[in-house]
């Protein structure tokens, strides 16, 4: 009788597995020829000094141009990306291109302080490549100095780290490359790693933000945020900064960078370029 049931149960599922299954097949297709045919494009997001609004740094950020689907945002086809490996060779492309087009944005700015670009790293990059080596050969080829560039991790990364992931990140440090952890606050022991890690900068993430400035408990663990990075003399980046009471609010704690649609948008290299180079 119970084998009955699952046999029916099966029966009625089966449909909508299969066109799920049909469509991640097609997508893996996709993906490999994205891989092929250089599919992928980088946005660039400004991080700005938050008491002056000066622009300091970039986050290079991946867009999928899909041929008929139109731009794919990284959440819809990075799990995939990380589960076929081929994180791997986008995850290096978005590095070269990161550091290309920064290095020659910043041979335009004769006399202004360098801007930093930070670029996102998946765990799948560092347990199958060397990713140090990576890094070396990006800022090698594209003339970027070291300590314009900084390494995302997320919590998730750090949270499954195998005994080579310090040891790849002490690696990419000595460099001098910069490490930031993302989205800080969302982890299980986000503490913890801050004493592991040998991270400089912490990005606070946008749910705390969202709520700064109406939700007295997470004006206060922002605050405790900014305040933990000072003592440990790490930077803070508030993420997703979207109205003025947030940005305030912020800036009365001291936090010294943000990003955020309240400054600008993810731009593609041309809009970009004509907000820091006006009128060129
Ligand atoms: P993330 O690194 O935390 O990047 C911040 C995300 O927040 C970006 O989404 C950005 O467009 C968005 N954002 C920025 N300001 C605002 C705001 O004011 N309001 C709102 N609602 N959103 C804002 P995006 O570009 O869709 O990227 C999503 C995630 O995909 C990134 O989160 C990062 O984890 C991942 N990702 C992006 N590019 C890469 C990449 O090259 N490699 C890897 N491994 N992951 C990437
Ligand atoms: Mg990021
Ligand atoms: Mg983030
Ligand atoms: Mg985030």
């Amino acid at each position: 009788q119970a084998k009955k049931q699952g046999k029916d149960r099966l029966e009625v599922f089966e449909p909508a597995l299969q066109a799920a299954f049909q469509a991640s097949l097609q997508m893996e297709a996709d993906l490999r020829r994205a891989v092929i045919r250089h599919e992928f494009e980088l946005r660039y997001q400004p991080i700005v000094q938050l008491k002056t609004g000066e622009i300091t740094g970039l986050e290079a950020l991946v867009r999928w141009q899909h041929p008929d689907r139109g731009i794919i945002p990284p959440l819809d086809f990075i799990p995939m990306a990380e589960e076929t490996s081929m994180i791997v060779p986008i995850g290096e492309w978005v590095l070269r291109e990161a550091c290309r087009q920064a290095a020659r944005w910043n041979a335009r700015r004769d006399g202004k302080q360098p801007l930093t670009v930070s670029v996102n790293i998946s765990a799948v990059q560092l347990d199958q490549t060397d990713l140090p080596r990576v890094v070396a050969a990006a800022l090698a080829s594209s003339g970027l100095p070291a300590a314009c560039l900084v390494i995302e991790l997320t919590e998730s990364l750090l949270v499954h780290h195998r005994v080579s992931t310090l040891q790849q990140l002490e690696e990419i440090k000595d460099l001098g490359v910069r490490l930031a952890i993302d989205d800080f606050g969302t982890g299980y022991s986000s503490l913890a790693y801050l004493r592991r890690f040998p991270v400089d900068i912490i990005k606070i993430d946008k749910s705390f933000v969202d709520d700064v400035g109406d939700v007295p408990a997470a004006a206060a663990l922002t605050l405790g945020i900014i305040q933990l990075g000072q003592a440990l003399n790490l930077s803070t980046i508030a993420e997703g900064i979207e109205d003025a009471g947030q940005l305030s609010e912020l800036t009365d704690g001291n936090c010294e960078l943000g990003q955020g649609y309240y400054f600008a948008e993810p731009l593609n290299d041309k809009a970009l370029g004509e907000l820091l180079f006006p009128g060129s």
